[in-house]
């Protein structure tokens, strides 16, 4: 059976080290749905183009782009064995994989939502030298960083709310270590397979 993941989370939580982690452990791709947005920008595609200014404001960047950008990705993959980390964002994103995967009959295996509080994250981003700052972005303005965070917030019930009736949700507390949280998402991961 395919495994195809996802794992959001507010902005520095750290998401990108767990789906890294996993990545490797279950040997599947890894994407990152703000990284493949970003090679498009270097690459000056028409799709970074238009990508650019919502990215340097820390906004939402269209659905239909981001379908785009992320179908033809997973095409490139047969569609499995993946895990993407920052979508879906919004619960749109979420139904409209939910039924992309239905379609071609490839599982939607799981929803990780790592839960760190905006406390533990501004805490971290002033630790210099941490893992989580990324200083050749051109979105770590504080303004970027506050609208990053109100999207999340905004969305993040509806999500939790629709991908839990489907059991397809798990939430784990980030507010730890690397190590802790990664085990507790691989317990989870061997009782789905
Ligand atoms: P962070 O974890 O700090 O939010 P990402 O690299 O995941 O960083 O995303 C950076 C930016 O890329 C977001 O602020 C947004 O503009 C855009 N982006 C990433 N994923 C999505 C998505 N699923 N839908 C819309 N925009 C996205």
């Amino acid at each position: 059976m395919p495994l195809n993941l996802f794992i959001i989370g507010p902005s520095g939580c750290g998401k990108s080290t767990q789906a890294k982690l996993i990545a490797q452990k279950y040997n599947l791709t890894h994407l990152s749905m703000g990284q493949l947005l970003r090679d498009e920008i270097a690459a000056k595609s028409g799709f970074g183009d238009e990508a650019k200014s919502y990215l340097d404001g820390g906004k939402l960047v269209p659905d239909d782009l981001i379908f785009d950008i992320l179908i033809s990705k997973l095409n490139s993959l047969n569609n499995q064995n993946f895990i993407i980390d920052g979508f879906p964002r919004v619960l749109n994103q979420g139904k409209y994989i939910e039924y992309y995967l239905k379609k071609i009959n490839q599982p939607f295996s799981l929803l990780i939502h790592l839960s760190v509080t905006f406390e533990e994250i501004n805490s971290r981003r002033s630790k210099k030298g941490d893992e989580f700052q990324d200083q050749d972005r051109t979105d770590n303005t504080p303004e970027a960083i506050k609208s990053r965070q109100q999207f999340y917030d905004d969305a993040i019930a509806s999500i939790r709310d629709y991908f839990k009736s489907k059991k397809l949700f798990f939430d784990v507390d980030g507010n730890r270590p690397v190590e802790p949280i990664f085990e507790d998402i691989c317990t989870k991961i061997d009782n789905i397979k």
